[in-house]
């Protein structure tokens, strides 16, 4: 397959992916967590159809498109693996639902990152919500869930914390 295909592949699955959780979402109370703004595609997308909610958009960098960069209350700047463990007061609650766009494409770094993220995406996931997320995560309290016909196995992972 081409670089060109998978890039295609990647961005139809997340967009699936997102429809799909905003749907069962809306039966959760509670801000959604974007953890790695990049380019915003994905952020402008969940402001699009979760457009009730409060969403906190967590990144190192400011490099996205200017029409997709949130306004200061919900940019929280920094290493994730720092502010994802302080934003507590900040974001006022835990989240009906954490997106987490953070894989690096190497496997070890992704380890590494799935190591210290998973704690932290458990102690901001409300009993209820939902993550999607690229890299897969261990979060003893949650289910795995199937994901929508046509994502192949092991791109994408979907949890409900129970
Ligand atoms: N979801 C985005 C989109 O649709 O445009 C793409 C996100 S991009 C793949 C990953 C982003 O996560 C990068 O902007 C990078 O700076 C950020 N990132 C990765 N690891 C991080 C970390 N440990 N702390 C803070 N930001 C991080």
């Amino acid at each position: 397959m081409s670089r060109l295909d998978s890039f295609i592949r990647r961005l139809t699955a997340q967009k699936i992916l997102l429809e799909d959780v905003a749907e069962k979402v809306k039966s959760v109370d509670g801000p959604v967590l974007e953890l790695g703004l990049g380019n915003g595609r994905t952020y402008d997308h969940i402001r699009e159809i979760l457009s009730d909610r409060e969403i906190f958009v967590f990144d190192r960098d400011l490099a996205c498109h200017p029409s997709c960069i949130p306004d200061g209350d919900h940019m929280i700047f920094g290493e994730i693996r720092d502010t994802l463990a302080f934003c507590g007061p900040r974001i006022g609650g835990q989240a009906a639902f954490i997106h987490c766009d953070l894989g690096s494409g190497d496997p070890t770094m992704d380890l590494a990152t799935s190591s210290w993220l998973s704690p932290l995406i458990d102690l901001h996931t409300k009993p209820g919500g939902y993550v999607l997320s690229g890299l897969a995560l261990e979060l003893a309290d949650f289910q795995t869930l199937e994901k929508p016909e046509g994502i192949r196995p092991g791109r994408y992972h979907l949890y409900k914390k129970n």
